[in-house]
């Protein structure tokens, strides 16, 4: 038996029936590109999140990047945003012709440290971009507030670890002008293949972000702005509709696996995990830090269980973003992303597992 690092097949067995039926009328009623379980799925979502529109796209990648193209961004604009994420989020800004500007992470939470931001500001800052990583958002109150005071900046939350998840009763990618998740398959909410939507409450982002998804397309064949291909495919809107049916439950889940994981360690000694403040994670991963990482991904290894770095190098060190800033820029990051490691987290982990799992991080453990 081993244990798997995110238990898809646990959760397709549960939910084999919907996701076959839901696929089978799609392959039914043929309409492959932008058929009825496009907005059907737009609409669940917007009832979930609070958020007035929902768009979906290709990926979270694209969601970033459909964001940051119906904002206007581009060539001499910054964007402040964390070294310590997937590389996607400071990719896109990128691709724009814009630079993104590293800011430094809290070292309990690993997201963006908001009294850092202010000092970050330029004339050029265009959108603050947090990403609310493992699950857990970024402390959105102070970064709006810091984004209001310097003439209402976008803050465009980068959501795609954190779907589910709440900040002082509301759910994220609903805290800030806008906010993109994806649908990756090991996302807290997964499709079979790539996704991602982008949430917000204004009328004209979201009626750019639906130009651009479709070659910036106004009316068939009028192409009022400058667009890209970033369609979500029928299917996986429909594998995602299915997907919702256990979605209450798997986050009810994973709070109860993160709690007893926390348990679990407390009980054996092992202190550092990425904290959780006030606001509720879904756990899209759960990380612990380790001193001598190396030695523990190795005892992992040999006892069969799956761990994983997010992530290891910090991206202002990064071969094609060490250009835009100084190496040593955002030190906590620097130091933490040597320490990280995630553990196994899925709705369907079993407790017995989670105490194979702690028996390693033991202190001691593995020395005997
Ligand atoms: C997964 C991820 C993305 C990109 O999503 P894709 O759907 O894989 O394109 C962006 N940002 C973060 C923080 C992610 O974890």
């Amino acid at each position: 038996m081993t244990i798997p690092f995110i238990d898809l097949k646990t959760q397709y067995r549960a939910l084999q029936p919907q996701i076959q039926a839901r696929i089978n009328a799609v392959l039914e009623h043929g309409q492959y590109i932008m058929g009825p379980e496009v907005r059907e799925l737009e609409e669940r979502l917007e009832g979930y999140t609070g958020a007035k529109h929902c768009i979906t796209v290709a990926s979270g990648t694209e969601a970033l990047l459909i964001s940051l193209m119906a904002l206007g961004i581009g060539p001499g604009d910054e964007v402040i945003t964390t070294s310590f994420t997937f590389v996607a989020t400071a990719e896109v800004v990128v691709l724009l012709g814009a630079k993104p500007v590293f800011v430094d992470i809290e070292p309990d939470t690993c997201n963006i440290d908001a009294s850092l931001i202010e000092a970050a500001i330029t004339p050029r800052t265009k959108a603050i971009m947090p990403v609310s990583l493992y699950g857990q958002t970024a402390d959105m109150d102070t970064i709006n507030a810091i984004a209001a005071r310097h003439g209402n900046i976008p803050v465009i939350e980068d959501a795609a670890q954190s779907f589910g998840a709440e900040y002082k009763g509301r759910k994220s990618c609903n805290l800030s002008s806008i906010g993109c998740t994806s649908f990756f398959p090991s996302k807290p909410l997964g499709c079979y293949g790539d996704g991602g939507a982008i949430f917000t409450s204004d009328d004209a982002t979201a009626q750019a972000c639906r130009e651009i998804r479709v070659h910036g397309q106004s009316k068939r064949y009028v192409h009022t702005r400058l667009g890209v291909g970033g369609r979500m495919d029928t299917l996986q809107c429909a594998i995602v509709l299915a997907k919702l049916e256990r979605f209450e439950w798997e986050i009810a889940q994973r709070l109860e696996i993160g709690a007893r994981y926390n348990r679990l360690l407390d009980e054996i000694g092992f202190q550092r995990v990425v904290q959780r403040l006030n606001r509720t994670s879904v756990y899209g991963q759960f990380t612990v830090l380790c001193e001598d990482r190396e030695a523990v991904q190795s005892s992992f290894k040999k006892a069969g269980i799956p761990s994983a770095v997010h992530y290891p190098v910090p991206l202002n060190e990064q071969p094609a973003y060490k250009h835009l800033c100084c190496s040593d820029c955002t030190p906590v990051a620097q130091k933490v992303a040597k320490q990280v490691m995630s553990l196994p987290m899925s709705a369907d982990l079993s407790y017995e597992d989670q105490k194979l799992i702690c028996q390693i991080l033991k202190p001691g453990a593995r020395d005997a």
